[in-house]
């Protein structure tokens, strides 16, 4: 049978390429995990692919009812559940002043994080149902994320600090919207946002790799320049990204190249190994990468965990 893998934000970048490099194998079903149905619907047409490969489904990452929702309407298509990315993300550098999810998070943690957090507790039974022979878990993660690298030390850092905000539900009343307790920053919380997505990976498999047999990776899959992750971003800067990007610092990567990249992560049968963030290098091929400081603190990881599942509803 073919696999059945779900994508979150598939209905643009990086997500929509990695829908449209697996449905041209023929081998997968792929739910398309949305916010925005009719855009998902025309990018999925645009894309090519094929009608019988896809299913777009509604859901909404800032919202906990509609995670929870999504998992209900999953459950009735009565489809088995073999591979779960967690993709969709939001990123708000230019914001003066925080927003906020449905229940009151700030929106790029409460998106990028809680969301996803909850989303792939909820569908943990889902896979661990599934006769599939390799079923994994994918987190995109990002290279802003880990201060180990050049990208990663271009201020605002990410940092978790001591976990305070998260502690205080981040909803800027009776505390600080920020993960560490600090001011509103949008670029540092989209960065914070991805350490805990590598944490979170990491947890996971710590929790139930060996019980489950299921595969926990993260990935950096290049830089992106051209995606809608920019678009909150001031023009100049999106006029200059990507050929500064393309030359400078030759991270480049195009949306179809990060596609086939993300798509290995989900079936290639060499890239099975648990626990682990997927890099590239320049002749493309794959690496085992190393993570940050903070980004592989298995003790932070286990605290993001504990204080995510009171937040979202878990505990
Ligand atoms: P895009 O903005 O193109 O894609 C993000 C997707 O997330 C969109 O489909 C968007 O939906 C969806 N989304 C946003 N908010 C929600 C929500 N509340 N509920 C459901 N879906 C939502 O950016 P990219 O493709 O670049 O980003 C994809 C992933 O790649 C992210 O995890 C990002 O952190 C990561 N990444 C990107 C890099 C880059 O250089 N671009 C580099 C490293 C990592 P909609 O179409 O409706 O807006």
């Amino acid at each position: 049978r073919k696999g059945n893998v779900i994508i979150t934000g598939a209905s643009s970048g990086l997500g929509l390429a990695t829908a449209k490099a697996l449905a041209d194998t023929g081998k997968w079903h792929i739910i398309m995990a949305c916010r925005n149905f009719l855009k998902a619907e025309r990018a999925a047409k645009a894309a090519g692919i094929a009608k019988e490969n896809y299913t777009v489904m509604h859901l909404d990452l800032a919202s906990l009812d509609s995670v929870r929702q999504f998992v209900e309407n999953f459950h009735r298509l009565g489809r088995p559940l073999d591979v779960l990315v967690c993709n969709a993300a939001v990123y708000l550098p230019t914001a003066k002043e925080p927003s906020f999810t449905a229940e009151g998070f700030e929106l790029s943690v409460g998106t990028n994080h809680l969301g996803h957090f909850l989303l792939s507790r909820l569908l943990l039974d889902d896979m661990k149902q599934s006769d599939f022979t390799s079923k994994r878990v994918i987190i995109v993660g990002s290279i802003t994320g880990n201060t180990n690298t050049l990208a990663g030390n271009v201020p605002p850092k990410a940092n978790l600090g001591d976990l305070r905000g998260l502690s205080g539900g981040l909803n800027g009343l009776n505390g600080s919207p920020m993960i560490d307790g600090g001011d509103f920053d949008g670029a540092k919380a989209y960065k914070d946002s991805k350490v805990c997505n590598m944490l979170t990976m990491q947890e996971f498999h710590r929790r139930y790799h060996e019980e489950t047999g299921i595969t926990f990776a993260s990935l950096y899959p290049g830089c992106i320049a051209t995606t809608g992750l920019f678009r909150e971003h001031i023009p100049l800067f999106r006029l200059l990204f990507p050929p500064f990007q393309k030359y400078i610092t030759k991270g480049y990567v195009s949306e179809e190249e990060a596609g086939e990249r993300l798509a290995q992560v989900v079936s290639d049968p060499s890239l099975t190994k648990s626990g682990v963030y997927w890099s590239w290098n320049k002749n493309s091929a794959s690496f085992e990468n190393q993570l940050s400081k903070e980004a592989s603190d298995a003790e932070k990881a286990r605290k993001v965990w504990e204080i995510s599942e009171k937040l979202v509803g878990l505990a």
